[in-house]
């Protein structure tokens, strides 16, 4: 599981501290500003402080959390024949100039200028620079494929930082880039790079998901993210309970629902047919409705209507989204239908004034825009829409009779939790929620054209090579590894990314004989290859002690005390289980060590699915 010749930790790495002398400030109230409970727990445990909005201090607890994690990401990508490097955090606006991105990414991008009024950004990721880096060192096809990774802070402006390590606007970010010939080798990198994060998460003992993600205007099938599900999770995951169909429900196709009225017969539009005086809820408008043959209806009857304000280059213009009243708009697909490189709803006022009348009344059949329908109403009549006069709905809506620049029908809604799964037609959705720590990326030609980043084949003759970019978020999983890991007392570390595997309590310092006992554990768990806390601290009660080291949460607790000594014994607990064991001094070695072989097979078995 670990591989033959995994180190498991960073060999670099401090094996055995006091806690006397360890900068671990442990705080016993919930800070107020803290959302989720990884924020929560990091911040009580001393483990990160923050400096500024999205912008933490990882103190020494987090940082040693962070670099195993950044061990194992190493180790699973050189495995594969990735190279690392570093490059610059801050870089010039030429090369975002030159891949066009200078003027399409949006305020997330830090932009300053140095004492000459040149133009410079703090990077939030690094395409340029990668190709700009490639492009000057690699001529030939004999030197590719290539595939180069760095871990670094990024920085981001998000409009939103929050949930801690989870939203940054300053966060550690590994990415790597791959350079190919063509597509069947940049395909062939893309599925290794898939199957090494799924290495790297499985070593976590998390439950993830690899799920297919949006691709945006870039276009293909090819990106996939990886989720570690959590109910915290800012996305929201689809998963068939029978196939192995999961996506982000950006991209989730959704299932085509048959019209349920069809055994009706067609009416004209009958123009603003019905008064729904004040009446803006669907479910309220359906059943004011009322004529010979209805009384009140079915929300399926009932069509809604959203105005958009689309962008594209310099282009803006408006759109309207036509769906099933107990559908919800998918902005994703359809902005990614449109090619749009933006689009937002048009301001309720400015959507009155256009309609003429008060939102709730507003709908497509007099509007002049262009109208796009989803596909489950392709077939439906009789439908009701807003009138575009206030209190006022139509009746008898058949889109494609009725409007006047109607541009069809198309995927255009979130598929949800029980729809039909339209991959294999059998199993139902399933949801989840999920935080991205990972994705991978066929970029194809995107920065090579625009950069011209190219290589000579066998003839001598230029070809842009075909790109791959592969990203995970250090500082983001080891916050999501905590936001599965948890109880009520505190963090309960998984053994491979825990800060120190063993937490050694001595319970009275005061005592010579307890205080022999406890360094000789420290030193001989150290020599044995575990990494230790010694809790030499004075003047602290047990119960304190007990408190501190549930909340630091590493996976083994040794207690040693006068009390134990008598009996000739020290106490042995598991985190996670709570497990307790009175063990004899001389055989604590070997119980740390049938621990550990336990927790690993465990946590081998909770990885994963
Ligand atoms: P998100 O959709 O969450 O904003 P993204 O898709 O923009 O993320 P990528 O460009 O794919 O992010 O970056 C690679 C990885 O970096 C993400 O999978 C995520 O784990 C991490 N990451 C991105 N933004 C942040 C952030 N603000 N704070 C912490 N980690 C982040
Ligand atoms: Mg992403």
């Amino acid at each position: 599981f670990l591989g033959p010749k995994s180190r498991g930790s960073c060999p670099w790495e401090r094996k055995r501290m006091k806690q006397s002398k360890a900068l671990i400030q442990t705080l016993r109230e919930v800070p107020r500003d803290a959302d989720v409970i990884s924020q929560q727990l990091m911040i009580r445990a001393g483990m990160i402080q923050k400096l500024a909005a999205g912008i933490y201090d990882y103190l020494p607890l987090a940082y040693r959390s962070i670099k195993k994690f950044e061990a194992i990401v190493r180790e699973e990508l050189e495995r594969d024949g990735c190279q690392e490097l570093l490059m610059p955090a801050v870089q010039p606006a030429e090369l975002w100039q030159e891949s066009t991105r200078w003027s399409f990414y949006g305020k997330e991008l830090l932009r300053f200028q140095d004492r000459k009024g040149a133009d410079f950004c703090l990077g939030p990721t690094h395409e340029e620079i990668i190709t700009d880096i490639v492009r000057r060192n690699i001529k030939s096809y004999k030197q590719l494929p290539i595939n180069l990774f760095q871990i670094q802070g990024k920085f981001r402006d998000e409009i939103r930082p929050r949930f801690g390590l989870m939203r940054g606007r300053e966060f550690i970010m590994k990415d790597g880039y791959s350079f190919h010939v063509d597509d069947a080798c940049a395909d062939r990198e893309y599925w290794k790079m898939f199957e090494a994060y799924k290495r790297i998460f499985g070593r976590l003992g998390v439950k993830f998901r690899p799920v297919e993600a949006d691709s945006g205007a870039i276009g293909g099938s090819f990106t996939h993210e990886f989720h570690v599900l959590a109910g915290s999770g800012e996305d929201a995951i689809l998963s068939c309970d029978s196939c192995e169909y999961t996506s982000n429900i950006e991209k989730t196709e959704a299932p085509k629902l048959p019209y349920p009225h069809g055994d009706e017969t067609e009416l004209p539009l009958r123009a603003a047919h019905f008064q729904t005086p004040g009446i803006i809820a669907m479910e309220e408008q359906a059943k004011a409705f009322k004529d010979e043959s209805h009384n009140g209806l079915p929300l399926t009857h009932a069509s809604k209507f959203y105005l958009y304000r689309a962008t594209k280059g310099g282009e803006t213009w408006d759109l309207g989204l036509i769906l099933r009243s107990d559908h919800e708009p998918n902005e994703v697909k359809l902005r990614n239908l449109l090619g749009a490189d933006a689009l937002e709803l048009v301001p309720l006022e400015e959507a009155e004034a256009l309609a003429g009348c008060k939102s709730g009344f507003i709908g497509p059949v007099e509007l002049k825009v262009p109208i796009y329908g989803d596909r489950s109403l392709e077939g439906a009549f009789n439908l009701t829409c807003g009138a575009n006069k206030t209190d006022f709905h139509h009746f008898g809506f058949l889109p494609s009779r009725d409007l006047s620049d109607f541009k069809g029908f198309f995927d255009l809604r979130k598929a949800a939790e029980g729809d039909l799964c339209p991959r294999c037609g059998k199993g139902h959705f399933q949801a989840f929620r999920g935080i991205e720590v990972g994705q991978v990326f066929k970029l194809g030609t995107k920065y090579s054209l625009s950069m011209g980043c190219n290589y000579l084949d066998q003839e001598g003759k230029e070809h842009p090579m075909i790109m791959g970019c592969y990203g995970i978020g250090i500082t983001r999983t080891v916050a999501a590894v905590i936001e599965q890991n948890y109880d009520d007392d505190g963090i309960v570390w998984p053994w491979p990314v825990a800060p120190y595997q063993v937490h050694l309590l001595n319970l009275d310092p005061g005592n010579v004989e307890v205080m022999e006992l406890s360094n000789r554990l420290e030193k001989e768990l150290e020599e044995a290859g575990f990494e230790v806390l010694h809790d030499d601290r004075e003047g602290m009660s047990p119960g304190v002690k007990f408190k501190d080291a549930d909340l630091l949460g590493f996976p083994l607790r040794l207690t040693v005390g006068a009390r134990g000594l008598k009996e000739g014994t020290v106490e042995l607990r598991d985190r996670r289980t709570k497990e307790t064991l009175k063990v004899a001094p001389a055989t604590v070695l070997e119980r740390v060590a049938a621990a550990k072989e336990r927790i690993m097979t465990a946590l081998c078995q909770a990885g994963g699915r």
